[in-house]
């Protein structure tokens, strides 16, 4: 079977993500079968292989076919793959959420599970709220998320999301959180630094706080890198002060680590470089390491008091089948164990200084604007007026062997961990290749 093969079946039978399926029929967007994976590359089936370098949406850490998860799971699948988690408990649950309540130093030690970010922000949305419900406080209902900001796509995460593509067409259906200005670098005036432009943001949430935070419950932010948006990046003072206005306040916290979490922006979870811990953390993604579905927010005992009672309805009534799946616990603790055994973060900051000296000539090309780097996650503004720039630029990079996807006119490099410096230099080059053959 060849990829023509593939192609025609699944466009007849498979509705694709994020995708105007026409473009697909027509040719404009390549359609690309995948064969088999393995380490940081992807196998197509008329032998051709893509350099995997968005670890799958943001998803792999450490490479297709990794052998040490692999067999984590395996050895799960010859025991039990599924249970229900409501009246039942099992070995791998336990152990992931004891290993993730010590990874935030016991702050956050209660772990409740879902099998996708937008379940888990969900989750911490409706937490928050009956969080402050039961502390007599209903009134507190609203949520405030940041302008740019990316939390999901079902109806409740896109009312804290700032993207228009995704959202403007569901208006109507959706209960709008309030947009605040966001603290990305890119909006520094000449002379100012990103501090300057976190400490502007910092203010306006503190205004909008002091006059209504009687009826909010929570800010929900995407910690140093708000990632759909266009891979916005802030200083962590905005998240320093942003804890301590919530505090002021009495207002929760939601950092939304889907993306940012385990690693990418250079600390296992990027809040800890301002120093702080939210009231909940959503992690997903990376959280297998890129294998299967799963989600979790972490709470606090304070929250998780709120909910402890007698009565049943005090209780957080919430649930997804296939909440706390054993096989994907399994394949987190085995990613966690990689975290532990093979010293990832130092290697990644040795890596990352490497790829972004490789990356100089994509960072001074002529076209770029406002290249950023933070840990493992690269991007920059190409300038361009051409509306297809987008699909362009996706089609030259996979004749170049790589998988990249731009997010409207940001160019962004998010490759899992293990990427070899051999691949790392093919990136570096072909990236700027395909930049010029997309933009010639
Ligand atoms: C991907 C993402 C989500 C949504 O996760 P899904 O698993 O796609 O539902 C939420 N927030 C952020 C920051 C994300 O990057």
């Amino acid at each position: 079977m060849n990829n023509a093969h593939w192609l025609e079946r699944s466009r007849a039978a498979v509705w694709h993500p994020c995708t105007q399926m026409k473009l697909h029929d027509s040719g404009a967007l390549p359609l690309v079968p995948i064969a088999r994976g393995a380490g940081a590359w992807l196998y197509d089936f008329d032998g051709r292989r893509y350099l995997d370098a968005i670890s799958s949406w943001w998803v792999n850490l450490f490479g297709h076919a990794n052998p040490r998860i692999n067999a984590a799971i395996h050895e799960q699948l010859a025991c039990l793959e599924q249970v229900i988690l409501a009246g039942f408990t099992h070995a791998p649950v336990v152990e992931l959420s004891e290993r993730l309540a010590a990874l935030t130093d016991g702050a956050l030690g209660h772990a409740f599970y879902a099998s996708d970010g937008s379940s888990a922000v969900e989750i911490a949305l409706k937490m928050s709220f009956h969080a402050w419900h039961n502390a007599g406080q209903p009134h507190k209902n609203r949520f405030l998320c940041l302008a740019g900001s990316y939390h999901g796509e079902t109806l409740g995460t896109l009312g804290v999301g700032d993207v228009g593509l995704y959202k403007d067409v569901y208006a109507p259906l959706l209960r709008q959180a309030t947009p605040l200005p966001s603290p990305e670098a890119r909006q520094a005036a000449p002379g100012e630094t990103a501090a300057d432009v976190a400490q502007r943001a910092a203010a306006a949430l503190a205004a909008v706080l002091e006059t209504e935070h009687a009826s909010i419950a929570a800010l929900i932010v995407e910690p140093l890198v708000q990632g759909a948006g266009g891979m916005l990046m802030y200083d962590p003072e905005y998240l320093r002060q942003a804890r301590a206005l919530c505090d002021r306040y009495q207002v929760h916290l939601i950092a939304d680590e889907i993306m940012v979490g385990f690693g990418r922006t250079g600390t296992l979870f990027a809040h800890e470089q301002a120093g702080i811990r939210p009231d909940f953390l959503c992690l997903s993604k990376g959280l297998t390491g890129g294998y299967l579905p799963l989600s979790v927010v972490l709470t606090t005992d304070a929250v998780y008091a709120q909910f402890y009672d007698e009565q049943v309805t005090r209780g957080f009534l919430h649930s997804h089948s296939y909440t706390g799946n054993p096989l994907a616990c399994r394949a987190a603790l085995a990613t966690l164990d990689i975290f532990a055994e093979d010293d990832v973060l130092t290697r990644n900051r040795a890596f990352a200084d490497r790829f972004t000296a490789l990356l100089r000539p994509l960072a001074t090309h002529p076209q770029a604007r406002h290249f950023r780097q933070r840990g493992m996650i690269w991007a920059v503004d190409i300038a361009t007026s051409a509306a297809d720039f987008r699909l362009r630029l996706f089609r030259e990079a996979l004749r170049r062997e790589l998988l990249l996807r731009p997010l409207g006119n940001t160019l962004y490099l998010m490759p899992p961990y293990i990427l070899s410096d051999s691949d790392a230099e093919l990136l570096a080059e072909r990236t700027v290749a395909a930049l010029d053959a997309a933009l010639a």
